[in-house]
């Protein structure tokens, strides 16, 4: 591993690609992992930056996970998140700038969001992980979550860190109030995350209220 890997190294809550990649030991595959990276990169860096960059990324990550699913279906059988559990939408999402504009499209075409949940979200800070886990899940509900259906109201366009997002544990074990101390364990798909990390190479990263109340 030489220097020049610290450039993927990012310091949002969206780590998971990096410290993967730091732990793995086999100089072959670490090479093959960060080629991966460079190539997403590149190929990223021939788009516009804006919404229909992360369109296109979303796109790539459900096309990556589909064949991963293909390889490893009993590890699909494993994941415990279901429709309608949304423990995960109260925790910081990192977005790319690129998302943040995706998602104030979907806003100022009719979405309708919680505006001073919003506006208190985003004073929690653009990197600002820790201080969410301080808060209340009545406090830190993504303001795109319908609380009764317990659904996501921009599914098909949600961030690559909600599309990346499977947990393995129990998933009452998410609920962080009643369960402070449990440990969450997420499935990595490797290519999707290769590609969720190459967006934020390309992009500004921060959390998504803070992000999107700049776009807004
Ligand atoms: S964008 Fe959707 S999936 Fe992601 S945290 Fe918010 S409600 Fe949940």
């Amino acid at each position: 591993m030489t220097e020049d890997t610290k450039k993927y190294w990012h310091t949002s809550s969206f780590g998971g690609l990096v410290e993967n990649i730091r732990k793995v030991k086999d100089e072959k595959k670490f090479n093959h992992l960060m080629d991966c990276l460079d190539s997403s990169i590149t190929e990223l860096e021939t788009f516009p930056a804006g919404g229909d960059r992360a369109s296109a990324i979303h796109i790539a990550i459900e096309k990556s996970k589909e064949e991963w699913w293909d390889k490893f279906s009993k590890q699909k059988t494993q994941i415990s998140c279901r429709a309608g559990c949304a423990f995960c939408c109260h925790i910081m999402v990192a977005v790319t700038d690129d998302e943040a504009s995706l998602l104030a499209d979907k806003v100022r075409s009719g979405v309708s969001i919680d505006m001073e949940a919003l506006n208190r979200q985003a004073a929690y800070g653009e990197d600002s992980s820790e201080v969410w886990l301080t808060k209340t899940n009545n406090e830190t509900r993504c303001v795109f979550l319908d609380p009764e259906k317990k659904q996501c109201r921009i599914y098909d366009s949600r961030p690559a860190s909600c599309r990346n997002y499977h947990v393995l544990s129990p998933a009452a074990q998410c609920d962080k109030e009643s369960f402070p101390e449990a440990k969450v364990t997420i499935c990595t798909v490797p290519d999707a995350e290769i590609l969720a990390s190459a967006a934020m190479n390309v992009s500004k990263v921060g959390s998504l209220p803070a992000m999107l109340l700049a776009k807004l």
